[in-house]
Protein backbone atom coordinates (compact mmCIF):
# COMPACT_ATOMS: atom_id res chain seq x y z
CA UNK A 1 0.00 0.00 0.00
CA UNK A 2 1.29 3.41 -0.84
CA UNK A 3 1.74 6.12 1.23
CA UNK A 4 -1.93 7.54 2.61
CA UNK A 5 -2.71 10.57 4.07
CA UNK A 6 -6.05 10.55 6.21
CA UNK A 7 -7.46 13.49 7.23
CA UNK A 8 -10.74 11.67 8.06
CA UNK A 9 -13.27 13.95 10.49
CA UNK A 10 -13.67 10.57 13.20
CA UNK A 11 -13.31 8.45 13.86
CA UNK A 12 -10.01 10.06 13.16
CA UNK A 13 -6.15 9.26 12.44
CA UNK A 14 -4.11 7.80 15.46
CA UNK A 15 -0.26 8.26 16.45
CA UNK A 16 1.15 5.08 15.04
CA UNK A 17 2.43 4.35 18.63
CA UNK A 18 -0.83 4.17 20.10
CA UNK A 19 -1.79 2.02 16.96
CA UNK A 20 1.19 -0.88 17.73
CA UNK A 21 1.02 -0.46 21.36
CA UNK A 22 -2.43 -1.63 21.08
CA UNK A 23 -1.78 -4.48 18.74
CA UNK A 24 0.88 -6.02 20.83
CA UNK A 25 -1.94 -5.28 23.77
CA UNK A 26 -4.44 -7.05 21.84
CA UNK A 27 -2.12 -10.24 21.64
CA UNK A 28 -0.47 -10.21 25.36
CA UNK A 29 -1.68 -7.38 27.49
CA UNK A 30 0.94 -6.39 29.80
CA UNK A 31 2.69 -10.03 29.65
CA UNK A 32 -0.51 -11.70 31.33
CA UNK A 33 -0.38 -14.21 28.41
CA UNK A 34 -4.25 -12.59 27.69
CA UNK A 35 -4.98 -10.17 25.41
CA UNK A 36 -6.04 -6.90 26.37
CA UNK A 37 -9.69 -7.86 25.36
CA UNK A 38 -10.14 -10.97 27.17
CA UNK A 39 -8.72 -9.29 30.35
CA UNK A 40 -11.20 -9.11 33.59
CA UNK A 41 -11.76 -5.37 34.15
CA UNK A 42 -11.29 -5.78 37.87
CA UNK A 43 -7.83 -6.98 37.82
CA UNK A 44 -4.85 -4.83 38.88
CA UNK A 45 -3.33 -4.51 35.71
CA UNK A 46 -6.38 -3.38 34.14
CA UNK A 47 -7.15 -0.42 37.04
CA UNK A 48 -3.44 0.47 36.25
CA UNK A 49 -4.30 1.45 32.96
CA UNK A 50 -7.56 3.47 34.34
CA UNK A 51 -5.49 5.27 36.60
CA UNK A 52 -2.56 5.88 34.39
CA UNK A 53 -5.36 7.44 31.51
CA UNK A 54 -7.30 9.39 34.58
CA UNK A 55 -4.35 11.13 35.64
CA UNK A 56 -2.58 11.75 32.46
CA UNK A 57 -6.26 13.30 31.37
CA UNK A 58 -5.89 15.75 34.33
CA UNK A 59 -2.38 16.92 33.87
CA UNK A 60 -2.51 17.28 30.15
CA UNK A 61 -6.03 19.27 30.71
CA UNK A 62 -4.78 20.68 33.82
CA UNK A 63 -8.09 19.97 35.34
CA UNK A 64 -8.57 21.54 38.89
CA UNK A 65 -8.74 19.51 41.61
CA UNK A 66 -12.75 19.99 42.32
CA UNK A 67 -13.60 17.96 38.85
CA UNK A 68 -13.99 14.43 37.84
CA UNK A 69 -13.83 12.98 34.69
CA UNK A 70 -15.61 9.44 33.64
CA UNK A 71 -15.06 7.67 30.73
CA UNK A 72 -18.28 5.68 29.82
CA UNK A 73 -19.62 3.95 26.48
CA UNK A 74 -22.75 5.58 24.50
CA UNK A 75 -20.52 8.32 22.39
CA UNK A 76 -21.12 11.99 22.51
CA UNK A 77 -25.42 11.82 21.32
CA UNK A 78 -25.67 10.20 24.60
CA UNK A 79 -23.91 12.47 26.70
CA UNK A 80 -26.67 14.93 25.25
CA UNK A 81 -29.22 13.27 27.14
CA UNK A 82 -26.74 13.11 30.24
CA UNK A 83 -26.39 16.61 29.75
CA UNK A 84 -30.26 17.41 30.04
CA UNK A 85 -30.95 14.09 32.82
CA UNK A 86 -28.19 15.86 35.81
CA UNK A 87 -28.76 19.97 35.02
CA UNK A 88 -31.73 20.56 33.33
CA UNK A 89 -33.99 21.31 35.86
CA UNK A 90 -36.34 24.97 34.71
CA UNK A 91 -34.94 25.75 31.84
CA UNK A 92 -31.54 25.63 29.82
CA UNK A 93 -29.99 27.75 26.22
CA UNK A 94 -28.11 26.34 23.36
CA UNK A 95 -26.17 27.74 21.11
CA UNK A 96 -27.12 26.21 18.04
CA UNK A 97 -24.51 26.31 15.78
CA UNK A 98 -24.33 23.27 14.01
CA UNK A 99 -25.88 19.99 13.23
CA UNK A 100 -24.42 18.41 16.77
CA UNK A 101 -25.21 21.44 18.72
CA UNK A 102 -29.27 21.02 17.54
CA UNK A 103 -29.46 16.93 18.28
CA UNK A 104 -27.97 18.90 21.92
CA UNK A 105 -30.62 20.57 22.07
CA UNK A 106 -33.40 18.68 20.71
CA UNK A 107 -31.91 15.93 23.14
CA UNK A 108 -32.63 18.37 26.12
CA UNK A 109 -36.10 19.40 24.42
CA UNK A 110 -37.34 16.12 25.08
CA UNK A 111 -36.27 16.25 29.11
CA UNK A 112 -37.45 19.67 29.32
CA UNK A 113 -37.71 23.51 29.19
CA UNK A 114 -34.59 23.92 26.27
CA UNK A 115 -34.09 26.62 23.37
CA UNK A 116 -31.96 27.98 21.31
CA UNK A 117 -30.14 31.41 22.69
CA UNK A 118 -28.78 32.29 19.10
CA UNK A 119 -28.78 30.29 15.93
CA UNK A 120 -26.21 30.63 12.67
CA UNK A 121 -28.05 28.41 10.58
CA UNK A 122 -29.44 31.31 8.51
CA UNK A 123 -26.23 30.93 6.43
CA UNK A 124 -25.58 27.38 6.86
CA UNK A 125 -23.82 27.46 10.10
CA UNK A 126 -20.69 28.90 8.49
CA UNK A 127 -20.46 31.56 11.22
CA UNK A 128 -20.39 31.39 15.35
CA UNK A 129 -23.18 33.80 16.32
CA UNK A 130 -21.50 36.68 18.46
CA UNK A 131 -23.42 39.48 20.46
CA UNK A 132 -25.87 37.18 22.27
CA UNK A 133 -26.70 38.22 26.15
CA UNK A 134 -26.86 34.89 28.34
CA UNK A 135 -29.73 35.68 30.31
CA UNK A 136 -28.94 34.71 34.74
CA UNK A 137 -32.13 32.73 35.22
CA UNK A 138 -31.17 30.07 33.21
CA UNK A 139 -29.90 26.02 34.37
CA UNK A 140 -27.24 25.94 32.31
CA UNK A 141 -25.82 27.58 28.62
CA UNK A 142 -24.40 25.00 26.42
CA UNK A 143 -21.65 25.42 23.43
CA UNK A 144 -20.59 23.30 20.87
CA UNK A 145 -16.67 24.47 20.80
CA UNK A 146 -16.21 23.08 17.41
CA UNK A 147 -18.32 22.67 14.90
CA UNK A 148 -17.05 19.28 12.97
CA UNK A 149 -19.37 19.12 9.97
CA UNK A 150 -19.29 23.18 9.40
CA UNK A 151 -15.76 23.84 10.38
CA UNK A 152 -16.01 26.73 13.05
CA UNK A 153 -14.81 27.22 16.28
CA UNK A 154 -15.11 28.91 19.29
CA UNK A 155 -11.78 29.30 20.28
CA UNK A 156 -11.45 31.08 23.84
CA UNK A 157 -13.67 30.22 27.08
CA UNK A 158 -16.23 32.57 27.26
CA UNK A 159 -17.57 34.41 30.11
CA UNK A 160 -20.84 33.16 31.41
CA UNK A 161 -22.98 33.68 34.14
CA UNK A 162 -24.88 30.79 34.86
CA UNK A 163 -23.41 26.77 34.78
CA UNK A 164 -21.61 26.46 31.19
CA UNK A 165 -21.10 23.25 29.64
CA UNK A 166 -19.46 22.47 26.70
CA UNK A 167 -19.56 19.40 23.96
CA UNK A 168 -15.42 19.54 23.05
CA UNK A 169 -15.91 16.14 21.26
CA UNK A 170 -13.93 17.33 17.94
CA UNK A 171 -10.94 20.10 19.79
CA UNK A 172 -10.73 18.72 23.02
CA UNK A 173 -6.67 18.04 23.63
CA UNK A 174 -6.14 20.84 20.93
CA UNK A 175 -5.47 23.74 22.81
CA UNK A 176 -5.57 24.78 26.51
CA UNK A 177 -8.89 25.27 27.93
CA UNK A 178 -9.48 27.26 31.12
CA UNK A 179 -11.75 23.98 33.09
CA UNK A 180 -12.41 26.29 35.71
CA UNK A 181 -14.80 28.34 33.82
CA UNK A 182 -17.03 25.80 32.57
CA UNK A 183 -19.28 22.49 34.98
CA UNK A 184 -19.07 20.11 32.65
CA UNK A 185 -17.04 19.37 29.42
CA UNK A 186 -17.53 16.19 27.51
CA UNK A 187 -17.35 14.59 23.99
CA UNK A 188 -16.57 11.58 22.44
CA UNK A 189 -12.88 10.48 21.36
CA UNK A 190 -12.99 9.22 18.10
CA UNK A 191 -11.98 12.98 17.28
CA UNK A 192 -8.74 13.50 18.56
CA UNK A 193 -8.65 11.85 21.81
CA UNK A 194 -8.88 8.00 20.62
CA UNK A 195 -10.89 5.27 19.45
CA UNK A 196 -14.76 5.46 19.02
CA UNK A 197 -16.34 3.35 21.73
CA UNK A 198 -15.23 5.83 24.91
CA UNK A 199 -16.88 9.11 25.84
CA UNK A 200 -15.02 11.52 28.72
CA UNK A 201 -17.01 14.12 30.80
CA UNK A 202 -15.28 16.62 32.77
CA UNK A 203 -17.35 17.79 35.90
CA UNK A 204 -17.53 20.21 38.35
CA UNK A 205 -18.88 18.29 41.28
CA UNK A 206 -20.36 20.65 43.36
CA UNK A 207 -22.68 21.12 39.90
CA UNK A 208 -24.02 17.99 40.35
CA UNK A 209 -27.28 17.01 42.15
CA UNK A 210 -29.21 20.10 41.80
CA UNK A 211 -32.04 18.32 39.64
CA UNK A 212 -35.46 16.64 41.63
CA UNK A 213 -36.00 14.20 38.94
CA UNK A 214 -35.08 10.20 39.36
CA UNK A 215 -31.86 9.97 37.45
CA UNK A 216 -31.74 5.98 35.90
CA UNK A 217 -28.99 4.84 37.06
CA UNK A 218 -26.92 4.32 34.17
CA UNK A 219 -27.48 8.01 33.32
CA UNK A 220 -26.22 9.73 36.50
CA UNK A 221 -23.00 11.05 36.47
CA UNK A 222 -22.68 10.66 40.52
CA UNK A 223 -23.02 7.32 40.16
CA UNK A 224 -19.76 6.94 37.46
CA UNK A 225 -17.50 9.23 39.64
CA UNK A 226 -18.60 7.01 42.26
CA UNK A 227 -17.57 3.58 40.99
CA UNK A 228 -14.67 5.42 39.01
CA UNK A 229 -16.04 4.93 35.59
CA UNK A 230 -16.37 1.20 36.33
CA UNK A 231 -20.18 0.88 37.69
CA UNK A 232 -20.58 -1.74 34.94
CA UNK A 233 -18.14 -2.63 31.99
CA UNK A 234 -15.80 0.03 30.77
CA UNK A 235 -15.06 -0.01 27.07
CA UNK A 236 -11.38 -1.75 28.05
CA UNK A 237 -10.27 -1.46 23.80
CA UNK A 238 -10.96 1.94 23.59
CA UNK A 239 -9.87 2.95 26.77
CA UNK A 240 -6.39 1.44 26.52
CA UNK A 241 -6.23 3.21 23.01
CA UNK A 242 -6.81 6.35 24.26
CA UNK A 243 -4.26 6.03 27.36
CA UNK A 244 -1.76 5.07 24.29
CA UNK A 245 -2.90 8.39 22.64
CA UNK A 246 -2.46 10.47 25.76
CA UNK A 247 1.00 8.97 26.42
CA UNK A 248 1.73 9.87 23.00
CA UNK A 249 0.26 13.75 23.06
CA UNK A 250 2.53 14.25 26.43
CA UNK A 251 5.96 13.08 24.98
CA UNK A 252 5.18 15.49 22.00
CA UNK A 253 5.14 18.21 24.75
CA UNK A 254 2.06 18.90 25.56
CA UNK A 255 -1.13 20.38 25.05
CA UNK A 256 0.53 23.71 24.34
CA UNK A 257 3.43 22.10 22.11
CA UNK A 258 0.39 20.72 19.53
CA UNK A 259 -1.24 23.29 18.98
CA UNK A 260 1.02 25.39 17.87
CA UNK A 261 1.59 22.30 15.20
CA UNK A 262 -2.35 22.67 14.87
CA UNK A 263 -1.97 26.15 14.38
CA UNK A 264 0.57 25.52 11.76
CA UNK A 265 -1.22 23.16 9.69
CA UNK A 266 -4.17 24.76 9.37
CA UNK A 267 -2.52 28.12 8.78
CA UNK A 268 -1.04 26.65 5.96
CA UNK A 269 -3.81 24.73 4.46
CA UNK A 270 -6.05 27.69 4.87
CA UNK A 271 -3.36 29.95 2.92
CA UNK A 272 -3.51 27.78 -0.19
CA UNK A 273 -7.58 27.81 -0.15
CA UNK A 274 -7.46 31.85 0.07
CA UNK A 275 -4.77 31.41 -2.79
CA UNK A 276 -5.68 28.68 -5.12
CA UNK A 277 -7.91 29.96 -7.62
CA UNK A 278 -9.84 26.65 -7.77
CA UNK A 279 -11.30 26.89 -4.50
CA UNK A 280 -12.54 28.87 -1.35
CA UNK A 281 -13.30 28.09 2.34
CA UNK A 282 -17.30 27.82 3.64
CA UNK A 283 -16.41 29.39 6.86
CA UNK A 284 -16.36 33.17 8.33
CA UNK A 285 -12.41 33.57 8.26
CA UNK A 286 -12.97 34.85 12.07
CA UNK A 287 -14.33 31.55 13.32
CA UNK A 288 -12.05 29.28 11.05
CA UNK A 289 -11.68 25.43 12.65
CA UNK A 290 -8.14 24.81 13.38
CA UNK A 291 -9.56 20.94 13.61
CA UNK A 292 -11.76 20.55 10.56
CA UNK A 293 -11.07 22.67 7.21
CA UNK A 294 -14.06 22.98 4.84
CA UNK A 295 -14.08 24.24 1.33
CA UNK A 296 -15.67 24.07 -1.94
CA UNK A 297 -15.10 24.75 -6.13
CA UNK A 298 -14.81 28.58 -6.75
CA UNK A 299 -17.81 30.08 -8.47
CA UNK A 300 -17.88 29.27 -11.97
CA UNK A 301 -15.25 25.99 -10.97
CA UNK A 302 -18.18 23.74 -9.49
CA UNK A 303 -18.32 21.02 -11.91
CA UNK A 304 -14.45 20.41 -11.22
CA UNK A 305 -15.86 18.66 -7.67
CA UNK A 306 -15.51 14.93 -8.30
CA UNK A 307 -12.47 15.18 -10.69
CA UNK A 308 -10.86 17.15 -7.63
CA UNK A 309 -11.75 14.15 -5.33
CA UNK A 310 -10.65 11.66 -8.19
CA UNK A 311 -7.59 13.07 -8.37
CA UNK A 312 -6.88 13.84 -4.14
CA UNK A 313 -7.38 10.21 -4.19
CA UNK A 314 -4.98 9.05 -6.80
CA UNK A 315 -2.51 11.76 -4.27
CA UNK A 316 -3.05 9.30 -1.76
CA UNK A 317 -5.22 11.63 0.49
CA UNK A 318 -7.99 9.94 2.49
CA UNK A 319 -11.22 11.12 3.90
CA UNK A 320 -11.33 14.43 2.55
CA UNK A 321 -15.10 14.36 0.86
CA UNK A 322 -16.81 17.19 2.87
CA UNK A 323 -20.16 16.26 4.97
CA UNK A 324 -23.35 15.34 2.60
CA UNK A 325 -24.91 19.06 4.20
CA UNK A 326 -22.57 21.14 3.13
CA UNK A 327 -20.74 19.50 0.12
CA UNK A 328 -17.25 20.20 -1.30
CA UNK A 329 -14.56 18.72 0.89
CA UNK A 330 -12.92 18.98 4.36
CA UNK A 331 -9.59 17.96 5.80
CA UNK A 332 -9.58 17.23 9.55
CA UNK A 333 -6.25 18.19 10.89
CA UNK A 334 -7.31 16.16 14.09
CA UNK A 335 -3.50 16.25 16.29
CA UNK A 336 -2.06 12.98 14.70
CA UNK A 337 -2.03 14.18 11.34
CA UNK A 338 0.74 16.04 10.85
CA UNK A 339 2.71 18.78 9.01
CA UNK A 340 3.68 16.51 6.32
CA UNK A 341 0.34 15.62 5.84
CA UNK A 342 -0.84 18.70 5.30
CA UNK A 343 2.11 19.59 2.42
CA UNK A 344 1.27 16.87 0.15
CA UNK A 345 -2.77 18.03 0.15
CA UNK A 346 -1.09 21.89 -0.37
CA UNK A 347 0.82 19.92 -3.11
CA UNK A 348 -1.85 18.35 -4.65
CA UNK A 349 -4.32 21.34 -4.57
CA UNK A 350 -1.53 22.80 -5.96
CA UNK A 351 -0.49 20.44 -9.19
CA UNK A 352 -4.41 20.10 -9.65
CA UNK A 353 -4.49 24.06 -10.29
CA UNK A 354 -2.59 23.53 -12.67
CA UNK A 355 -4.00 21.68 -14.88
CA UNK A 356 -6.80 23.71 -14.88
CA UNK A 357 -5.95 27.35 -15.79
C1 LIG B 1 -19.06 13.51 16.22
C2 LIG B 1 -19.65 14.49 17.14
C3 LIG B 1 -20.71 14.14 18.02
C4 LIG B 1 -21.35 12.78 18.02
O1 LIG B 1 -20.49 11.83 18.51
P1 LIG B 1 -20.93 10.30 18.69
O2 LIG B 1 -19.88 9.79 19.62
O3 LIG B 1 -20.91 9.70 17.34
O4 LIG B 1 -22.29 10.27 19.29
C5 LIG B 1 -21.17 15.11 18.88
N1 LIG B 1 -20.65 16.36 18.89
C6 LIG B 1 -19.65 16.72 18.06
C7 LIG B 1 -19.11 18.11 18.14
C8 LIG B 1 -19.12 15.80 17.17
O5 LIG B 1 -18.13 16.16 16.36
Amino acid sequence: MDKVHVFNAGPCVLPQVAIDRSIEALRDFKGTGVSLISISHRTKEWEEVMEECRSLWKELLCIPDDYETVFLGGGASLEFLYVAMNFLENKAAYLDTGVWAHKALQEAQGIGNAYALACSKDRNYCYIPKGYEIPSDIDYFHITTNNTIYGTEIKTDIDCPVPLIADMSSDILSRRVDVSKYAMIYGGAQKNAGPAGVTFAIIRKDALGKVSRRIPSMLDYRLHIDKASMFNTPPVFSIFVMNETLKWLKSMGGIDAIHAADEKKAATLYAEIDRNSLFRGTADKEDRSIMNVCFVMADGREGLQDEFLAFAKQCGMVGIKGHRSVGGFRASLYNACTQEDVDALVKCMQEFEKLHI
